[in-house]
Order: structure tokens, then C-alpha cells, then sequence
């Protein structure tokens, strides 16, 4: 539930009321607003001690919230959120365009794809360290030496790094390294991790599994927030459908559908949605146009070459094009892209 406080509550009668709140059961979630404070408070709602909030001074309205989700909802908080990844702002109209290889291969390959997708006006770059395969035999990421070379080219190109955590084992190397935790589709629902990163105080990417319903994804997303994590980037990436001409089906409607009913961002990775270079630039245009937050796509120097999803990567050169065009859009729709 939501206790909305009165504009005048004061200091003393807040501390009371979180007091309260925590004696009765329940966590206290407080969000300070520029007139008054709310506090979503995260519990067994039919808890009679529920009942007592409404009579605290300085407590003016105690509203239910009836989704499952509750601090991911819209009705917690009204405004979309900002979330930064170092300099770099996503959501409330600031647009992220993240950008790099699937995976971190070797130093001059990330530095030659770190430069172009600077130059192209990317703001955070990506690549895996720890990659999620189909395959036991494929390429398995080049774990911490992957995130050390991550690290020096982002910090070489002045772009934060977004990279893959795939075990609750490995959160605490991967937060020494990165500055945007990314748990991938395939574990949206490993729930213990999801419980880890909330733990962080890092932003944390949040791809939407392959058969997971919207519902699902915000579910997710409670997860980390219940855990004291406030820092959440939702991402579509596709999902599992019948067309087999491409790797997943984008379901742009999901960008709406979302934001219309949470505060949180959303991105949109046509790289995996389509898993091709044909379709990626037409899909990162339509996401904008959509009211995406940002973009997430693949780029290699040499995709023939890549250790990883290179069939699906962009050139540097068409990634430019795609920029000419996600830079006319952004300042069509009103978007700082910074
Ligand atoms: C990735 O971003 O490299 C990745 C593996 O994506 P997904 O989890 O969406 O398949
Ligand atoms: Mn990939």
C-alpha cells in the first residue's frame, strides 16, 4: 500500500510513521517528492495493523495498490524514473543508446568498436564477459579478463560499461568491474539472483525472458527493487513466437504496454529480437518512435570474425546511419541524448 503524507508532515512525525510501519510488518519504501513525501509500505496488506496507518499524524491517504507489482507501479510513483548509469541519464527523456560487441574478445577489437560507436554518439558500452551459450562448446566469455579489458576501454572512451552477470557467485566481480549490472533473459526469473543484485547499489539491466509475459518481467523487476535497489533499466528483446525468418518477435507494443504501467524505464535490443543487421536499424527507429528509453545493439568490426552472435552485429558504418537517424528522432520527440 501507499501511505501519501501531508505536505506539512514533519521530520519527526515521518520517523514515527516508519517506525510504525516497520513494528506493524512492513517495509517502508519513502520517496521523497518535491511537495510531499509517500511511503510505499511492502507487506501482507491484509494485516489488520494495516488499518492503524491511516491514523498516524501527518499520514493524509493510505492507498491500495491492487497489481502484483507494487514498487515497480506506476501508482508507487508517478513520474518516470531517472536512472544513471555514470554520466549517462536513461528514462524522463533521456535517451541511452548501448552499444559494443556480444562479447569482449580481446583488447584492439573492443577498442576499435569502443571508437566507433563513441564517435557514432553511443553513451554506454556493452560487451559480455561472462556469456550465456546455447552450446557448452561455444565460446564461454573470457570471465574476469573480460571485464578488466571492458573496464580500461570504457574508461579510455569516457562511456560507463554494461556487462552480463550470470550467477549470484560472480555479482561481486562483476560490480568491482562494471557500471551497469545486466541479467540476461535467460535468467529474468532466477530469483536468487535477482534477490543479489538488489543488494547492489548498481543500475541493473533487465532483459525480459524469451516466453515471459510483461507481467512477468515487472514481477522481476519487484524483485530487485524490493531489495533496496531503486535502480532498474527494463529491457525488450523479443520473445519466442512461431516466425522462424527471425531469432525472436520484437513485441514493440511491450514499450507502451510497460510505461503505461510503471515508472520505470525501457529499452528495446533489436540486435537479439531480430538477430539481423537488415532489420536492426528499421526495429532501434521504430523503438523511439515508440517512446523507448534507449536502444541496445551489437556492433562488430569484423563480424565474420566475432567469437559470438557476430551474424547479428552491425558495422561500425551502418551503426552510423542507424545514429544519423535515432539523432533526428530524438530531437523530433523531444529526447536529450547526451
Ligand atoms: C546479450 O545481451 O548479450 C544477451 C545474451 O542477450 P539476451 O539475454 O537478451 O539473450
Ligand atoms: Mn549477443
Amino acid at each position: 500500500m501507499i501511505l501519501v503524507l501531508s505536505p506539512d508532515a514533519t521530520p519527526d512525525q515521518i520517523e514515527h510513521i516508519l517506525e510504525h510501519v516497520r513494528q506493524s510488518g512492513f517495509t517502508p519504501f519513502p520517496v521523497k517528492g518535491e511537495f510531499r513525501t509517500i511511503i510505499g509500505a511492502i507487506g501482507d496488506d491484509t494485516n489488520p495493523a494495516a488499518e492503524s496507518f491511516r491514523v498516524l499524524p501527518g499520514v493524509e491517504q493510505v492507498l491500495m495498490i491492487l497489481k502484483p507489482f507494487k514498487l515497480a507501479s506506476r501508482e508507487f510513483h508517478k513520474a518516470d524514473s531517472v536512472i544513471e548509469v555514470g554520466p549517462t541519464k536513461i528514462g524522463g527523456g533521456h535517451l541511452a543508446v548501448i552499444a559494443g560487441p556480444c562479447a569482449v574478445e580481446n583488447e584492439e577489437t573492443l577498442d576499435s568498436i569502443a571508437a566507433r560507436v563513441k564517435q557514432a554518439g553511443a553513451n554506454i558500452l556493452r560487451g559480455g564477459a561472462f556469456k550465456p551459450r546455447t552450446s557448452p562448446y561455444s565460446f564461454q566469455g573470457l570471465g574476469e579478463d573480460g571485464l578488466r579489458l571492458l573496464r580500461a576501454v570504457g574508461d579510455r572512451y569516457q562511456l560507463p560499461v554494461v556487462t552480463e552477470v550470470m550467477d549470484t557467485r560472480q555479482v561481486e566481480l562483476v560490480n568491482r568491474y562494471a557500471d551497469m549490472l545486466q541479467i540476461g533473459a535467460r535468467n529474468m526469473q532466477n530469483f536468487e539472483l535477482l534477490k543479489e543484485v538488489g543488494q547492489t547499489n548498481k543500475p541493473v539491466l533487465l532483459k525480459r525472458g524469451m516466453s515471459a509475459t510483461v507481467k512477468d518481467l515487472l514481477m522481476s523487476a519487484e524483485y530487485i527493487l524490493a531489495g533496496g535497489n531503486n535502480q532498474v533499466v527494463l529491457c525488450e528483446r523479443g520473445v519466442r513466437g512461431f516466425e522462424d525468418s527471425t531469432r525472436n518477435m520484437l513485441d514493440l507494443a511491450a514499450v507502451p504496454n510497460i510505461k503505461g504501467q510503471s515508472h520505470l524505464p525501457v529499452i528495446v535490443d533489436p540486435s537479439h529480437a531480430t538477430g539481423r543487421p537488415d532489420l536492426i536499424p528499421p526495429m532501434a527507429r521504430a523503438a523511439v518512435a515508440a517512446g523507448a528509453d534507449g536502444i541496445h545493439i551489437e556492433v562488430h568490426t569484423c563480424p565474420e570474425k566475432a567469437l559470438s552472435d557476430g551474424p547479428q552485429a552491425l558495422l561500425p558504418d551502418q551503426f552510423d546511419a542507424l545514429m544519423r537517424d535515432v539523432q533526428g528522432l530524438a530531437k523530433f520527440f523531444h529526447k536529450v541524448l547526451s
